[in-house]
């Protein structure tokens, strides 16, 4: 069993990437142990094929230092927050028994980021209670709730309740982005336009990461929604 600090949960390959690379790469950089797993292959997309956003997670996943990287399998789109759902991910929060779980957005343009959000609020809280029993590779797990989870905000501006600053972390963050390459703009492609194809989309990434870290006076940030009220035994431990 490899034990993460921090588990990173995404409805679709390339979701983490673009919500919270740069805070997965600044906690990496701290000797954290990060991993992420991808609720689908995000096989209903317009470019790509599945085989190769496989491949394109995995070269995200060498850029960013990940200790893991997994994919559910669960259908794009198509998935639900329902209890076989919910069972198959208390399986993954057990075996990795994270402190820390990052989550899709509350509520987004793409309906799977609202649903993975609740998904994996559920499946943290259920992976807490005994009396749910679950196996892997033929052994009994244990209970295991992670301490936090937090929202990385995606496509939709929801206000968030803080700003991570990942300024120092802007070019890993472009670069993980990136190694997906079929759904991002390339003159070359044959295949349609998508929504994040536009060549217009990296530069609002970048106004995105400009305003959070706007926010609290840094150049990049990315921004945070939490369900629990924060709580801080000492005020210069908050900036
Ligand atoms: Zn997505």
């Amino acid at each position: 069993m490899k034990k993460l600090d921090i588990l990173v949960i995404a409805a679709h390959p390339d979701d983490a990437e673009l919500g919270c690379s740069g805070t997965i790469a600044a906690h990496i950089a701290r000797g954290y142990k990060v991993g992420i797993v991808d609720l689908t292959q995000g096989e209903m997309g317009t470019r790509g094929t599945p085989e190769l956003r496989l491949k394109e997670a995995d070269d995200a996943a060498k850029i960013l230092g990940l200790s893991a990287r997994e994919n559910m399998g669960f259908k794009d789109v198509l998935f639900l927050d329902d209890e076989s759902h919910q069972l198959d991910l208390i399986k993954v929060i057990r075996k990795y028994q994270p402190d820390i779980v990052l989550a899709n957005a509350i509520r987004d343009r793409h309906p799977d980021h609202g649903k993975g959000a609740s998904l994996a609020t559920h499946a943290c809280f259920m992976s807490g209670l005994r009396k749910i029993e679950t196996t892997y590779e033929g052994e009994k797990q244990d209970a295991w709730r992670p301490k936090f989870v937090y929202h990385y905000i995606q496509n939709n501006y929801i206000e968030p309740d803080f700003v991570f600053d990942i300024t120092d972390f802007w070019d890993i963050k472009v670069k993980s982005i990136l190694a997906f390459q079929s759904q991002f703009h390339d003159p070359e492609s044959n295949e349609p336009e998508s929504f994040i194809s536009n060549p217009e989309f990296l530069p609002f990434i970048e106004a995105r990461a400009r305003e959070m870290g706007h926010r609290i006076l840094t150049k990049y940030g990315e921004g945070f929604t939490v369900e629990r009220m924060i709580g801080s035994q000492n005020l210069f431990d908050l900036k």
